[in-house]
């Protein structure tokens, strides 16, 4: 009765297992012995102890016994720092097997190397170390510090070479500061540098060396990478004090200017230059200003560098518009606008439409800025965001080859989006547009001229959106001396009279109403609602009218 429809399942048959004879199981066993792993003493002692316990072993028994220690400090060290370690970012070294045989090997060989007194190939085992780990994470960069620190201290037992080897681990170790912990105080990466610097003057010292013939190493110096890296911390300091101290910051980017001469690098001077610029507009020295965003742009200029002429027109538009130069101003940034996009640099250009946007809305012309700042919104945001909103908000306008153009654009570069920007240039939109709402109110308060009322409609509209064209009552009191109205003080005051006295009137053939009817209590009552509901009426009017009138007369001092 259960399961009507369900037939009994079909009773599986046994697997058939393979015919085993005693010869095949034989077979087998061999096979599986002879597969077996050969296990030594260490192969034993591997499975049954921790690899870190059992590396640090192996080292001491085969000789290495200062790799051992040293890998035991490692360890030691490392388990402090996991203690220590409150978000869990830093490698356990115990756990990870690969790093450990790694590190055994390097120390291994730098041993080696120490052990025949080649001092140099044990400082460049360690450097090696150091620059591995370097690259292997943040929770790792630890130990490439230690390494870094040990191929110092070993490079500075080998003077032979005048101090160039010693020049380029230092010279490692600051980089690695630099690369790896930007946001740190740079100082310590400064002092190091400027002592590789100083030893290094004068001196033709290769940053690389080849490890056989046929390795090509980058030509670099110590001297000039050192210089370049000294430019970079320069200017860092420089941008982080430029708002407390534009003077010193200038300073620094001067001498990062000298450090990347040093170098030989153009781009990184106009950078420079630029930054010095940067601070003697901030000091409003702007004469100076104009003059070293010049040298910039004839740097860049002379290599061609596009992003760079965007930056410095943009720099030179800025110093312009502080001499109340808009015209020039304008015309820099339009240049920037149309360099940035004949080559596809959709940030430049965005930003180029942003600040004549905030120019127009400087010159008082919101209407113009309304739409350069829409069009760097668009532009900031992108491609598929421009897509949707280009009729709505480029298409109805006559700029037709703008659209073509921004469109062009987008389609070729990246669909990064710039929010910050954008949201900037929408907020300045916002207020570029409710700027224009002013400017057009004010503009009908103009056209008004001396008709009171059509002012008071005005403002009533701008203050609770007021319909002009409904007729209300309040308009009829006020006084106005246009030819349409023509009514002074004194007639408003008569109306005023001639208003009250027919609601007298009212009231007086309202009682003798009242006189003909028997229920007199119920009829008094009603006629005492009446009057006060009228009064309440006149007052309200009196209160409404008087604000009104306090606007005006508000708006038309403004005026
Ligand atoms: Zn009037």
């Amino acid at each position: 009765m259960t399961s009507e429809g369900a037939f009994p399942k079909r009773r599986q048959l046994p697997k058939l297992m393979a015919c085993m004879t005693k010869t095949s199981l034989e077979n087998l066993r061999n096979k599986a012995l002879f597969g077996l792993n050969v296990l030594d003493a260490k192969g034993i002692r591997r499975r049954k102890f921790p690899l870190h316990e059992c590396i640090i072993l192996e080292l001491k028994e085969a000789g290495y016994t200062e790799s051992s220690d040293y890998l035991q400090d490692l360890i030691y060290d490392n388990i402090q720092l996991v203690e220590e370690d409150d978000i869990g970012i830093v490698v356990d070294l115990r756990t990870r097997n690969d790093y450990l045989e790694h590190i055994s090997a390097g120390l291994q060989r730098a041993e080696k190397e120490r052990d025949r007194d080649n001092t140099k190939k044990e400082c460049l085992e360690l450097l090696n170390l150091a620059l591995h780990y370097a690259e292997q994470g943040k929770g790792i960069l630890w130990l490439a510090e230690k390494f870094f620190l040990a191929s110092i201290a070993v490079s500075s037992q080998y003077l032979i070479d005048g101090g160039r080897q010693k020049g380029c681990c230092k010279y490692h170790y600051a980089k690695f500061l630099l690369d790896k912990f930007p946001g740190a105080d740079p100082e310590e990466s400064f002092v190091i540098l400027t002592e590789v610097r100083d030893s290094a003057i004068g001196k033709t010292w290769p940053l690389y060396e080849p490890k056989d013939e046929h390795d090509v190493v980058p030509p670099d110096t110590v001297f000039q990478a050192t210089a370049l890296q000294l430019h970079r911390v320069l200017l860092t300091k420089a941008r982080a004090i430029r708002k407390e101290d534009p003077g010193k910051a200038e300073r620094l980017s001067r001498l990062a200017e000298r450090r990347a001469r040093d170098a030989e690098e153009t781009g990184k001077t106009a950078e420079a230059i630029t930054e010095i610029g940067i601070c003697q507009l901030a000091m409003n020295n702007l004469s100076n200003a104009l003059k070293t965003f010049e040298r910039a742009f004839q740097i860049h200029n002379a290599t061609n560098n596009i992003e760079g002429l965007c930056e410095t027109r943009m720099h030179l538009a800025a110093v312009m518009q502080r001499l109340g130069d808009h015209e020039s101003s304008a015309n820099l940034l339009t240049e920037m606008g149309a360099l940035a996009m004949e080559h596809g640099l959709r940030r430049q250009l965005g930003r180029a439409l942003h600040l004549l946007g905030e120019l127009h809305l400087r010159r008082e012309k919101p209407e113009l800025g309304t739409q350069h700042l829409s069009e760097a919104f668009v532009c900031f945001i992108g491609y598929e965001f421009q897509k949707q909103s280009q009729i709505k908000l480029l298409g109805t306008k006559e700029n037709k080859s703008v659209v073509d153009g921004l469109d062009m654009l987008y389609k070729t570069k990246d669909k990064e989006i710039y929010l910050e920007e954008s949201e900037q240039s929408r907020l300045m939109m916002a207020i570029s547009a409710g700027q224009e709402l002013m400017a057009s109110y004010f503009n009908l308060l103009r056209e008004a001229k001396h008709c009171t009322v059509a002012k008071m409609k005005t403002i009533e509209w701008k203050l609770s959106h007021a319909g002009w064209w409904i007729k209300k009552k309040s308009h009829d009191l006020l006084p106005c001396l246009c030819p349409i109205h023509n009514r002074t003080p004194l007639d408003v005051l008569r109306i005023q009279l001639e208003i009250k006295e027919s609601l007298d009137r009212m009231r007086a053939e309202c009682s003798e109403g009242d006189a003909l009817l028997e229920r007199t209590d119920t009829i008094q009552d009603l006629r005492h609602i009446t009057s006060s509901f009228n009064q309440s009426l006149h007052l309200g009017k009196y209160i409404k009218n008087s604000i009104l009138l306090f606007y005006f007369i508000y708006y038309s001092y403004s005026l």
